[in-house]
């Protein structure tokens, strides 16, 4: 608890107390009109200064402002009447400040909840000096290629590679994943994750604020700041709301005991003003206004405690309506990781071949490149190579040791002209061309991801009715792959440009509710990522560019999270109109109610502060997605 809810808590107490000791006290009238006062001011004094400060700043229409004219009006009417019954007006303040202080103490808890879950931000960073001496610094102010040492039990501060120490990585706070992570020399390390076991030394990669840490800790952070259509309907509806429920209580006050004395009877004005006041108090819209946003806020927290994190409440409830996913293949269905298979066709040594190979794509971080250094397995100098240019969805050219070197599909071989040699294994096949003449090809190929298969199936269940995988790899490793993993749509050998086209034509034909959302890892992909109407990125741990193209990031690789994240956002949304209903509903039963002149004051506050905690409560519920 806040030192400000404590105090309110206090305040609150302390009212109550006095509101039962007065009960039993016989005072006369003077006195005991001071007395309330004094205790009304007490309970009600922000409250009344808030409206006041509406009022001056025309803003009247908000629930201080209902707040306030109802209870000085039950005040005015108590004097009025001689009856020197105030316990109303207090009542009424004194249930609103109660359910006042229950909302922000729930909002206070889930936001807690929430940044516990992601207290993944460093603290300090022990860098290395020369002289191998340790200084603990703050993690900004670490360059990139310094050496810093992570002790067991210490969050990795920044991104970076091992270079001595062995150790298991806790990732939890990340990715949701409770399994350990083992990590060697020549690993990379995300930030954020907490070193278990071994004392690691690590040469940093990334500043701290291009970290994964930072970024992540960002996205949590504006998350708010985009709002979704439920959000932007309930603030326009309090705009409307609220002045036609003063209008109406107005006329509630005047119109029948005018009515009455035109008809010649008693106007009875006292109790149609008690019954405006008692319509105002019922009409306040506090459930909604703030259950809303709260569920919203829960229900992102509750999918980034499973490793999903989703950058505003519009996407919540975009990814809610999912009807088609399309998904990238390579790093997405299949892990990216490339073993070669055979070298065919070589006019060199099957070495000399991978190696001019790997050289070429030094530079490259498309899956292919990372695996075929990782099959030539030597150091790349970089100095034997320059004027690289790579080709999206196709490969890469370069000088290496003054030869022209080309690498990649047979779109790339056929736009430098040369005529490429076709292959019989299936497999990605990356052609080498050699001073613009064919120099045999390698053949690489991945595997699907363990979870691929049943994320198709999750999917599938989670009422996905069209699946499609789009791909700049070949038709028969394409074809291939969908038939095992069970998707029936294919569209292979695009560049990232036909990618977009492809995606901008499934969502021309499709049905206008249903959204689409595209599944990538930001590799040749970006685009798409922004075009679809949700773009989820995969293994975005690290990838840039997939952080900042995609909507909902997938911490890890996992594929199955998607179908997740669908059913998360499904509930989010059942939650949120579940409360617009019930919250809307109560008040116009109540309304009716007080018109007629059944429901009092007292029945009232106890609706409102009644639904607001209970949807306060069932907003809370986003938060809990461990069974979905
Ligand atoms: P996907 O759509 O499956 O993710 P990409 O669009 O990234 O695939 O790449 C499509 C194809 O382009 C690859 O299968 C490969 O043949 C070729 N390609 C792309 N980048 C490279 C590269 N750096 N080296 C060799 N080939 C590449
Ligand atoms: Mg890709």
């Amino acid at each position: 608890m806040t030192r400000k809810q404590k105090r309110m808590l206090v305040r609150i107490i302390v009212s109550a107390a006095l509101m039962v000791l007065l009960a039993f006290i016989t005072l006369p009238p003077v006195a005991r009109f001071v007395a309330y006062l004094a205790l009304y001011l007490l309970i009600g004094y922000d409250i009344l200064r808030k409206a006041a400060l509406g009022i001056i700043h025309g803003q009247l229409m908000d629930e201080c402002f209902l707040m306030a004219i109802a209870t000085v009006g039950a005040m005015a009417l108590a004097i009025v009447q001689k009856s020197g019954d105030y316990t109303e007006a207090i009542a009424v303040m004194l249930f609103y400040q109660i359910g006042e202080f229950f909302q922000s103490y729930a909002v206070g808890r889930s936001r807690k909840n929430i940044s516990a879950l992601m207290d993944i931000r460093p603290d300090y960073a022990n860098l290395e000096g020369e002289d191998s001496s340790i200084r603990r610094v703050s993690p900004d102010e670490v360059a990139v290629g310094s050496i810093i040492v992570v002790n067991p039990g210490e969050k990795v501060p920044l991104d970076g590679t091992v270079v001595t120490g062995t150790s298991s990585l806790d990732t939890r706070a990340l990715t949701g994943e409770s399994l350990p992570r083992e990590v060697a020399p020549g690993d990379s390390l995300v930030s954020g994750s907490i070193n278990m076991t071994g004392v690691l030394r690590v040469r940093t990669q990334k500043a701290f604020g291009e970290s994964t840490v930072s970024k992540i800790l960002d996205l949590v952070e504006n998350a708010g700041s985009r709002k979704s259509k439920s959000e932007d309907f309930i603030t326009k509806f309090a705009r409307v709301y609220t002045p036609a429920v003063c209008i109406g209580a107005l006329l509630l006050a005047l119109l029948p005991p005018l009515v009455l004395l035109v008809l010649g009877r008693a106007p009875l004005w006292t109790q149609w003003i008690y019954r405006a006041l008692t319509f105002l108090v019922i009409s306040c819209p506090c459930a909604l206004v703030i259950s809303i946003p709260l569920s919203f806020f829960a229900g992102i927290g509750g999918a980034s405690k499973a490793g999903i994190l989703v950058k505003g409440s519009n996407f919540l409830e975009t990814l809610s309506k999912t009807g088609i996913v399309v998904f990238d293949k390579t790093g997405t269905l299949t892990r990216g990781v490339f073993v070669v298979s055979g070298i065919h066709h070589n006019m060199m040594e099957e070495a000399e071949l991978l190696e001019y190979a790997a050289l070429a794509e030094s530079a490259s971080s498309h899956p292919i490149s990372l695996s075929l250094q990782k099959a030539y397995g030597g150091l790349v100098d970089h100095s034997r190579v320059s004027d690289v240019h790579e080709m999206g969805g196709g490969g890469v050219t370069a000088i290496v040791d003054g030869h022209q070197v080309a690498c990649g599909n047979d779109k790339l071989m056929r736009s430098l002209g040369i005529e490429a040699m076709p292959c019989h294994s299936i497999g990605t096949i990356v052609h080498v061309a050699f001073d613009g003449a064919y120099a045999g090809h390698i053949v690489i190929s991945d595997v699907e991801k363990p979870g691929a298969k049943e994320a198709v199936r999750k999917l599938r269940k989670a009422g996905v009715g069209r699946i499609v995988m789009l791909t700049g790899d070949s038709a028969k490793v394409a074809d291939q792959v969908a038939r095992d993993l069970g998707i029936d749509e294919v569209h292979s050998e695009l560049l990232p440009g036909d990618k977009v086209d492809a995606v901008e034509d499934l969502i021309a034909h499709k049905d206008t509710k249903a959204s689409l959302a595209f599944v990538g890892d930001g590799i040749n992909d970006a685009p798409v990522l922004s075009r679809a109407d949700i773009g989820i990125a995969m293994g975005a741990m690290g990838s840039d560019a997939a952080i900042e193209a995609a909507d909902v990031v997938l911490m890890d690789d996992d594929p199955m999270k998607i179908a997740k994240a669908i059913r998360i956002s499904r509930k989010c949304l059942v939650i949120v109109y579940e409360n617009i209903v019930f919250a809307i509903g109560v008040k116009l039963i109540c309304l009716a109610l007080g018109a007629l002149g059944i429901a009092n004051m007292w029945l009232a506050i106890f609706a409102d502060v009644g639904v607001m905690v209970i949807a306060v409560l069932n907003a809370i519920r986003a938060m809990f997605v461990r069974k979905l």
